[in-house]
């Protein structure tokens, strides 16, 4: 039997210019396009769910929201953030002419926010961090390629900030990140030593939301991803991709790690969970294992 989507999903997520967004709601359990919308839900679709009162919304003002939201997808303006419940948002921001989706997570209570994988585009995300209101505490990263950490060297400096990850064992990707940036043709990247390094069955917290962070090895040595069980998602880098895995053939790729990685770490996380991958659209761990061609069936 399927697990019913009863928890609440979503935060409030914006793609600048591509009209892509999931609002704050509670999704009734059990009803089978729920997983579907809940993994990339359009206004048309949660409004065509409000209507037919396949899904709840939390507040009065919530439909108020929604509906503006919806009009805003209509006319072809980029989305609002709305806070519906204070919980773990997101925003996620592609960056880089390699379309990396870069994060700003934040904690709704406290407004502190910290950066997944800033790759570049620094002066654009920094707009952002300051249009939602935030203060941004720290950086985080799931693992040292350039697309990804590109920008982490300069940020860190800019702003002072800590570096929390990847695991020791992308140090050589560190090293090599000004090489990287001239081979990708990327601006400049420095080098850095991260003020924390992550470890299998850690955790990181920004303001009062906590997120477990796994070891992911085999796109990268020391890959790691953040997992946020209050929300129902998964910050995965390079790791899985709808329909896809992360590449193996660079240096200390490993093929079986990947797959390891992906069957045993992430999916103990639950078919329910969305995850946010490096490049492309969202999806959930229940829809890879159902028809990713690489981990399908498992
Ligand atoms: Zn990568
Ligand atoms: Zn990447």
């Amino acid at each position: 039997m399927k697990r019913p989507l009863d928890a609440p999903a979503g935060a409030v997520i914006g793609v600048p210019g591509k009209n892509r967004l999931t609002l704050h709601c509670t999704w009734n359990s059990g009803r089978p396009w729920s997983r579907q919308a809940a993994a990339g839900a359009t206004p048309d679709l949660l409004a065509q769910a409000l209507g037919s009162g396949q899904l709840t919304l939390p507040r009065g003002r919530a439909d108020n929201a929604l509906q503006a939201e919806h009009l805003r997808y209509r006319w072809g303006l980029p989305p609002r953030h709305t806070n519906l419940i204070p919980m773990l948002q997101y925003l996620t921001i592609p960056v880089t002419p390699f379309q990396q989706n870069c994060s700003i997570v934040w904690c709704d209570a406290t407004r502190k926010a910290a950066i997944i994988d800033p790759g570049g585009d620094l002066d654009m995300l920094l707009a952002q961090i300051k249009r939602l209101g935030l203060t941004l505490e720290q950086i985080w990263l799931t693992h040292a390629h350039i697309d990804h950490a590109g920008g982490t060297g300069e940020l860190a400096q800019r702003l002072q900030l800590p570096i929390v990850g990847p695991h020791p064992g992308d140090q050589f990707w560190i090293d090599e990140l000004p090489q990287q940036s001239v081979m990708f043709g990327f601006p400049p990247a420095q080098q850095f030593t991260p003020t924390r390094w992550l470890h299998d069955g850690d955790q990181v917290q920004i303001g009062n939301e906590t997120l477990n962070v796994r070891h992911c090895p085999g796109h990268t040595p020391g890959h790691v991803v953040f997992h946020a069980p209050q929300i129902d998602r998964a910050f995965v880098g390079d790791v899985l991709f709808a329909g896809s895995i992360g590449r193996t053939d660079f240096p200390q790729g490993n093929p079986q790690q990947l797959i390891d990685s992906i069957t045993q770490r992430l999916w103990p996380m639950g078919d329910q969970t969305v995850f946010i991958p490096g490049h492309g659209p969202e999806s959930s761990f229940g829809r890879e294992r159902q028809s990713n061609p690489y981990v399908g069936g498992t």
